[in-house]
């Protein structure tokens, strides 16, 4: 009898549920994230166009898709929203029947109100209905904090290679792909990880320069090493406040056979990374707003963007500060845009005065009333966008202040893309100067600026991190205490 149904194991479909909460969570943000603020997708709509999607269905695969919910970067997360997502996730796994594997599309992020760890808590749960000898696999940004206790029920995870980030997709499917091969094989992989106590922004981490370069080029080399999956560097995210705020090397070994290597595969990488700490510094020049106007005048004729860094809504700022758009009227710059500054109010002044009219605004300063106050401007509609996008949450105003334009939006978001200046009529190659609430330039506008220079604005999302008020972090960590000893083991 045992022969028979081992027989009848092997010959089933294999089947696999996947679901994700996917967020970026600023705890020094006033500005909570709320449910609406999720975009979610169930059922096959998660599937459509995902290349991971594609790698299941190669492998013959059933796929039993539940929520997939994915928010902009911001404050942290509302209860109610991370317990609706949840419910609704343990729900669809309660009624999912007999599971091979499970598909976690993860930021790594995640922090909700009321919670120490919300992803500990979710993958915990879901390990209360599934049991152990369902595998769990998880693909991840690299900005996320995966605590210890998110690990310990997860046995297989990666997370993108470069930031700024180029390898969402492939990330997803390396997930995936690492999933379908362990269900196959029967594998039993084992997760090795070293946490490195370095508190680090993004655009003192970026892949793409030194000196984390020639680190991260290695993974894919250790990942094919015999006995091993994969190995990732999480770069992490330090504008959360919390323990588990860190960089993280991880490597998966097939089976507990090769920990030893992959332990020490993760202490020879974190080992690396710590010896570079001082050198992870911004690619860039950087200095005050004022600073920064008057170095763009190094650049004759070329374009110059410049980051309002403490704003970037990319790491969860609001995103309607307006310190930058007066330090350029303050200058008399001309002939320079801010792409965005978040008012749905101020928004409203110019759909109302109409197109081509003079408006006065009380522009930003509306949410975050920490840093930033609303600057009163005199200003001309130049441009509305057409109804059909007025409506929807990316509606904008152009106005014009003294030969200065500002693009005015109506909710939390970044013009990442050049389609985003498109949408609002602009070529950012027209401009002196593009302000943008960034950080480091996404890859497209990182491809196209002429001169990038970051702004060492004040805001939630501040690049001296030393300044923040941090009472939960890990200490000692670098580089709030500066000459710590640290040795990975
Ligand atoms: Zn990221």
């Amino acid at each position: 009898m045992f022969f028979v149904s081992e027989c009848k194991t092997e010959q089933r479909q294999k089947r696999v549920l996947t679901l994700g909460i996917s967020h970026e969570s600023n705890t020094f943000s006033v500005l909570p994230t709320k449910e609406s603020e999720f975009n979610v997708l169930r059922g096959s709509d998660v599937l459509k166009g995902q290349l991971w999607a594609d790698v299941f269905k190669k492998a013959g695969v059933e796929v039993i898709p539940t929520l997939h919910a994915d928010a902009w970067p911001g404050g942290v997360v509302e209860r109610a929203a991370f317990e609706n997502f949840k419910k609704e996730i343990l729900d669809s796994l309660k009624k999912a029947g007999h599971l091979d594997g499970i598909y976690m599309d993860m930021h790594g992020a995640l922090h909700v109100e009321g919670y120490d760890d919300a992803q500990a808590t979710l993958i915990k749960e879901i390990r209360d209905v599934v049991g152990n000898d369902v595998l769990i696999s998880g693909s991840f940004d690299l900005h996320g904090n995966p605590s210890p206790d998110f690990v310990k029920y997860i046995n297989l995870m990666t997370a993108y290679r470069t930031a700024p980030h180029r390898d969402a997709a492939e990330t997803k499917v390396r997930a995936v792909q690492m999933l379908v091969d362990a269900m196959n094989s029967g594998w039993k992989p084992d997760i090795q990880y070293v946490v490195i106590p370095i508190l680090v922004p993004g655009e003192k981490s970026i892949t793409e320069v030194k000196p984390l370069h020639h680190i991260y080029v290695q993974l894919p080399g250790v990942a094919k090493m015999e006995g091993l999956l994969d190995a990732s560097i999480f770069a992490g995210y330090c504008w959360a406040d919390l323990p588990r705020s860190a960089m993280r090397v991880f490597v998966v070994a097939k089976d507990k056979k090769y920990s030893t290597e992959a332990k020490n595969e993760a202490i020879r990488l974190a080992k690396l990374i710590w010896d570079k700490r001082k050198e992870m510094v911004l690619d860039v020049p950087s200095g005050s707003i004022d600073e920064m106007i008057k170095k763009s005048e190094e650049y004759k004729e070329k374009t110059v963007f410049i980051s309002d860094s403490g704003d970037n809504t990319t790491a969860g700022a609001p995103g309607d500060n307006t310190q930058v758009l007066d330090a350029l009227l303050r200058n008399k710059v001309k002939n320079a845009l801010i792409a965005g500054i978040v008012d749905p109010e101020a928004l409203k002044g110019c759909i109302d005065a109409g197109y081509g009219k003079n408006v006065r605004l009380k522009l930003g300063g509306k949410v975050d009333n920490v840093f930033g106050k609303p600057l009163e401007i005199n200003a001309k509609v130049l441009f509305l966008s057409p109804d059909p996008i007025m409506k929807t949450d990316r509606g904008v105003a152009v106005v014009e202040t003294n030969g200065v334009k500002t693009v005015i939006i109506k909710s939390r978001r970044s013009f990442v893309g050049i389609n985003d200046f498109k949408e609002a009529g602009l070529n950012p190659l027209d401009f002196k100067i593009v302000v943008v609430k960034l950080g480091y330039l996404f890859p497209e506008l990182r491809d196209i600026a002429p001169v990038h220079l970051i702004a060492l604005t004040s805001g939630f999302c501040n690049l001296d991190i030393r300044t923040l008020p941090y009472k939960n972090v890990h200490r000692p960590s670098y580089p709030l205490d500066p000459d710590m000893v640290w040795e990975p083991l």
